[in-house]
């Protein structure tokens, strides 16, 4: 009998990917987990029925999620990281030897145990020695933050759940006050495709705008995600990603990834016409 993997992308349209096995569930006090290994995707991280990581396409999304801003600010060197349970936000981080401490705040310790048993290509740097793993909720870790980051990055679920508070004013502000003043915030910022991601990623966006001085948005090109269209949020206190951005010195360091590169990163940031309006239509 054939086993089909399927997550809801809306109330009409559904993404399904053959499973070869069922390889773990549990229910943890925040939510359901299920790893699965599939014939396209390889292996999955799947929460409350929402896909969160894919072997296949993961590269993309840790990718940008991680490097723009390090190529944005080249001095990056207190990192915090909000949710990434995977481990794929710490991996990409771990290749930058000018980065000297990462904190990583993972509400749900469970996920952490079924990445390092089941997501090897994307938990393989957790027991880096510059990191250090808090399992608790990120809501509560900034708002008693005293200590300084030069870059925050919420890799968090979507704004449901334990997720919610990740994307309220209150949190973006505590965010800003731990940031150095070359600081930079960057976020899961949902989707501009369909209503429900669109109406998320609006809300967040003018949020940002409230707390910090300059936000842009900046886009990849998901296959697993709904509409395979994803955005994220970079958020700052001095640095504009485009403009005080310097593709050479990137360069220079030398890291050989698979999605980003210093063209990507310049049109990641050249949005869809639909997708700007929704954005200024909100500010
Ligand atoms: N890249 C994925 C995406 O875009 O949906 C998310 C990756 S990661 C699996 C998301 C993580 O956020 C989960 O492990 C979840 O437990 C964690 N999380 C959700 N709410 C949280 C909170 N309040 N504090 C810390 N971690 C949280």
């Amino acid at each position: 009998m054939d086993l089909w993997f399927t997550e809801d992308h809306t109330e009409y349209v559904k993404f399904s990917m053959k499973v070869k096995e069922h390889l773990f569930s549990t229910k943890s006090k925040f939510q359901k987990i299920d790893v699965i290994d599939t014939y396209e995707f390889g292996r999955v991280l799947v929460i409350d029925g929402y896909l969160m990581v894919t072997e296949k396409d993961e590269f993309i999304y840790h990718d940008m999620i991680t490097h723009v801003a390090m190529a944005v600010n080249p001095d990056i060197k207190n990192v915090l990281v909000i949710g990434g349970g995977d481990g794929g936000v710490v991996r990409e981080l771990t290749r930058y030897s000018s980065i000297e401490k990462i904190d990583m705040v993972e509400i749900d310790g469970e996920v952490v145990h079924a990445a390092k048993k089941y997501l090897d290509f994307t938990s393989n740097k957790l027991d880096d020695e510059r990191v250090t793993l808090y399992i608790e909720d990120g809501i509560k870790f900034v708002k008693d933050k005293k200590a300084l980051y030069d870059l925050i990055i919420v890799d968090s679920t979507d704004p449901i759940g334990p997720g919610e508070g990740l994307f309220t004013t209150k949190f973006y502000k505590d965010c800003y006050r731990i940031l150095t003043d070359k600081g930079i915030l960057i976020n899961q910022n949902e989707s501009p495709y369909y209503a429900d991601t669109a109406e998320q990623m609006i809300k967040a966006t003018k949020k940002l705008r409230k707390v910090f001085p300059i936000v842009e948005v900046f886009q990849c090109h998901l296959p697993t995600y709904a509409s395979g269209h994803w955005i994220l949020g970079f958020s700052s206190k001095k640095f504009h990603p485009t403009r005080d951005f310097n593709g050479e010195r990137w360069r220079q360091i030398g890291l050989d990834t698979k999605y980003y590169n210093t063209n990507i990163h310049l049109g990641s940031f050249a949005l869809p016409t639909y997708v700007n309006k929704m954005l200024e239509a909100e500010t």
